[in-house]
């Protein structure tokens, strides 16, 4: 089916005229939530569980929230990891959420006496440090309202997010929380610390 698009406003600056095709990372955690996110704006959406639904192709790759260290094994586990991260070198679009930022991330920072576990392996291509699980455990989840995209009014849901503690020169800040940038694009990455599929109104004019 085609459909119109606003090239020049959409937020993720796809090249292309066709209904734009997401692949949703649905090895564990919120993927269904991340599915219907962008069914909601008019995408195909189908689930990468496994090595042959990469043969499908996709505008688009959504890294869903979770736990970032099993997501990063079951990668692994299930060969994923080197055909999505030869996709992502190859400039694919990705739209990351919490553990997806995570395993974006080039450097995941040590988190002192709580000393987490870093996933065995992580993609490392988004020129960001963060911190896992940076809000503690009493503030582990909250909500605010920010400014995103040009709106002071965007709800952002905090679960158990990372913090974004080192951005490069290049890296695009698109909101943050108490000087702390919690939204990010660089090149074809956009990725948050919190959970723009959770809100009703999609944040942006995303395709
Ligand atoms: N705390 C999780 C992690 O470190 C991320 C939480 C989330 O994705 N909402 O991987």
């Amino acid at each position: 089916m085609r459909k119109e698009r606003k090239t020049s406003t959409a937020f993720l600056r796809l090249d292309t005229e066709n209904e734009v095709k997401v692949g949703v990372l649905s090895v564990q955690g919120a993927f269904a939530e991340m599915g219907a996110y962008w069914r909601a704006q008019g995408a195909e959406v189908f689930e990468i569980r496994q090595r042959a639904d990469l043969a499908r192709g996709m505008d688009v790759l959504a890294l869903p929230g979770g736990e970032s260290t099993v997501q990063g094994k079951l990668l692994t586990d299930l060969g994923l990891f080197a055909p999505l991260k030869e996709r992502m070198d190859g400039g694919l679009p990705v739209f990351a959420v919490c553990a997806g930022l995570i395993l974006l991330a080039e450097k995941i920072e040590d988190d002192g006496e709580r000393a987490e576990a870093r996933p065995s392996r992580w993609f490392g291509v988004l020129p960001v440090a963060v911190r896992r699980n940076a809000f503690g455990r009493q503030l582990g989840s909250f909500k605010t309202v920010g400014t995103f995209d040009g709106r002071s009014d965007v709800p952002m849901t905090f679960i158990r997010a990372p913090a974004i503690t080192a951005v490069s020169p290049q890296v695009e800040v698109l909101s943050t929380f108490n000087g702390q940038p919690t939204a990010v694009r660089w090149c074809t990455i956009t990725a948050f610390t919190w959970h723009p599929e959770l809100n009703r109104k999609p944040v942006a004019d995303m395709i």
